[in-house]
């Protein structure tokens, strides 16, 4: 295999969890950064990733990871951006790019963008990728690979800095493609959001009914409710700051949700099984697309030994 140079000399991780942990394994995997170098909020979470090697370096501060960085990556819950990139606007490198991997758009950029320096290029970016797990051991090299990471340019972005930060996407296997952010925000409502929310609820219920003992519900989860104690169990900060800063467009998706459950409902009710029997089919129908764009298996356990 022929060396090929590194497409940022320096990389700054910010927050040191999945998300960041597992671009430190891939771009190492695929020789994409020369030097890594990463922090985190608690003294804990550093200790762990200087413990395991996580990155080349680990700073005490923001401020000291980003010095001379070329690239610089936000992975840290949506609610704490803002923060986080006034802390380091002073730091930055002119001519730097900065990114972030936040599950929102709209109110990530809202949050970063007054903060960013002239000089300073900044590209949102949100890689769908993910599991429940969280914090400096979770992350993998391969969590990327054949997964989205969809790029959401901000005005004026640098058509340069956003074609190198696909590369750097590519680099670590995954499929990019650009788009604006509201439509980001509505299209992962759909996708991820709702689901979430729809999940959290459902284990709610599940441990709000006095019906079914605790033993019961664990013993039998495989039909169906498994999938969303797993879902459920996804990070709590993150999620609730997913829910507080996608609010109108999960508001939206969450009231065509409930209109669709009452048609259900009403079919079941009235006894309407050619009803019942035509939205399944329908559904049925998503989930082969799904399979068929590989962005899944059909592996009876739902193939989420590793990813989701
Ligand atoms: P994670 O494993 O929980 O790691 C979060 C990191 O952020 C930790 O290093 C944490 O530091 C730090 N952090 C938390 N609160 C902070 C604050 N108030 N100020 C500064 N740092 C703080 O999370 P993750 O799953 O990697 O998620 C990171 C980002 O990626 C989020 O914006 C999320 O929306 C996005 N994302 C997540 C997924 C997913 O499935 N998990 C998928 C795509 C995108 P300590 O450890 O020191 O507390």
């Amino acid at each position: 295999m022929t060396e090929t140079a590194p497409l940022y000399n320096r990389v700054a991780l910010i927050g040191l969890g999945l998300i960041a942990g597992s671009m430190a394994h891939a771009m190492r995997r695929g020789g994409l950064a020369g030097e890594i170098v990463g922090t985190a909020r608690s003294a804990e979470t550093r200790a762990v990733a200087r413990e395991i090697g996580l990155v080349d370096r680990v700073t005490d501060t923001a401020a000291e990871a980003v010095k001379d960085a070329d690239l610089v990556v936000l992975a840290v819950p949506v609610g704490a951006m803002a923060a986080v990139a006034e802390d380091i606007a002073p730091h930055l490198k002119p001519g730097a790019t900065v990114t972030d991997v936040g599950s929102v758009k709209r109110a990530v950029i809202d949050a970063v963008a007054p903060h960013i320096p002239e000089g300073v290029h900044f590209v949102p970016a949100h890689p769908l990728a993910g599991t429940e797990h969280s914090g400096p051991r979770a992350g993998f090299a391969s969590l990327f690979d054949n997964r989205w990471c969809l790029i959401v340019p901000a005005e004026g972005s640098d058509p340069a800095a956003v074609a190198k930060l696909e590369a750097l996407w590519h680099g670590m296997g995954a499929n990019t493609e650009t788009m604006d952010a509201d439509h980001h925000d509505l299209v992962l409502a759909v996708t991820s959001h709702a689901p979430h929310l729809i999940a959290y609820t459902m284990v709610g219920v599940a441990d709000h009914l006095r019906r079914v003992t605790d033993s019961e519900v664990i013993k039998y989860s495989a039909a169906g409710f498994r999938d969303f104690t797993r879902i459920a169990a996804s990070d709590p900060t993150m999620w609730r700051d997913v829910f507080l800063t996608n609010k109108e467009a999960t508001l939206d998706i969450l009231g065509r949700f409930t209109e669709e459950l009452f048609v259900l409902q009403r079919a079941i009710r009235m006894g309407d099984g050619e009803m019942l029997q035509d939205y399944f089919s329908r559904t049925r129908e998503i989930r082969r697309g799904i399979i068929e764009a590989g962005q899944d298996t059909d592996a009876p356990d739902f193939g989420r030994s590793g990813t989701s």
